[in-house]
């Protein structure tokens, strides 16, 4: 596999990064992910404005403008085998001495790879996965796409040994998002998620499910969910880059609705669907906008 580090495209075996990077010390550092599909980026502007926030927040310098980091992308795609692909791509504040204090001069690591990105096989969207849930013990400031995962490491690690998807996150009685996705009830007929905030990650899948719910007239509703309602609920998805819309059945073991997919998520997964097809797949290199 072809990566990207500091300027140049070589094998992964060959990236190496000083044991000194704050990435490696301190965790010190954020990210991105990409999706692309048929080798064109979906919505690099966004998920560049995105990359740029998350940078101001945590005052690490941006080391490229949007159309080199554009350029960086398409090279590092045409340098894979396969046409859909995840492009990962974090900045660290680089190089220095152990300090906790932000170093005078160190340059900003720039690492990038591309996996492939399968979307969740039809048989188990139809059938829907199991969460549990946990309390959410991350940190304030979990809009910031942090690379000092351990939290949500170690929430999904919750999850994975109950052989479940995902784990479904409370903070102070309400729902946040999920380890690594954001979550949508339905009651009722509405759809239902938190506001962004400082506490949940503003996923670009959110945004996209919000335009399809507004676009086909779906009824809509962003406020503060109890533990409660989300433990009844009809229905309930989590979305990410990967994981599109899929059908959260279970709960702690408990049936979400009748314990099938519901009719609302048939709806959006169709309308997603469409959309991938008409607008993510369609895309093309020469109208990507940064
Ligand atoms: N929330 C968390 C904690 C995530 O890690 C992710 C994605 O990895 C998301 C939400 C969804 O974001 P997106 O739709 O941009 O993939």
């Amino acid at each position: 596999m072809t990566v990207f580090l500091n300027g140049k495209f070589l094998p992964a075996g060959e990236a190496k990064v000083s044991a000194l990077d704050r990435g490696f010390i301190f965790g010190d550092g954020v990210y991105e992910l990409v999706p692309v599909y048929s080798r064109v980026p979906f919505r690099l502007k966004e998920h560049l404005a995105r990359l740029e926030r998350s940078l101001a927040e945590v005052a690490i310098r941006n080391p490229h403008s949007r159309e080199q980091w554009r350029d960086i992308i398409f090279k590092l795609i045409d340098a894979q085998a396969f046409d859909d692909q995840g492009v990962y791509f974090q900045v660290t504040r680089g190089v220095a001495k152990r300090d906790h204090a932000f170093p005078k001069s160190a340059e900003p690591t720039v690492f990038m790879m591309s996996n492939p990105l399968v979307a969740p096989p039809a048989a188990q969207v139809e059938a829907g996965g199991a969460a549990v849930s946990a309390q959410d013990n991350r940190w304030l400031r979990c809009d910031i796409k942090s690379i000092s995962l351990i939290g949500n490491v170690l929430l999904r690690q919750i999850s994975a040994e109950a052989g479940a998807a995902e784990t479904i996150l409370f903070r102070d009685g309400r729902l946040t998002e999920a380890s690594s996705s954001n979550v949508f009830i339905v009651r009722g007929g509405v759809i239902q998620s938190p506001p962004k905030s400082n506490l949940i990650l503003p996923g670009i899948t959110y945004d996209v499910v919000l335009e399809l719910a507004r676009d086909n007239q779906l009824p809509l509703q962003l406020a503060d969910i109890g533990e409660k309602d989300v433990r009844s609920a009809d229905e309930i998805w989590v979305t990410s880059s990967s994981k599109e819309v899929f059908p959260i059945v279970s709960l702690d073991g408990v049936s979400v609705g009748d314990g099938r997919p519901g009719p609302v998520f048939r709806r959006m997964h169709r309308l997603y669907q469409e959309f991938k097809q008409k607008v993510m797949r369609a895309g093309k290199r020469e109208a990507v906008a940064v």
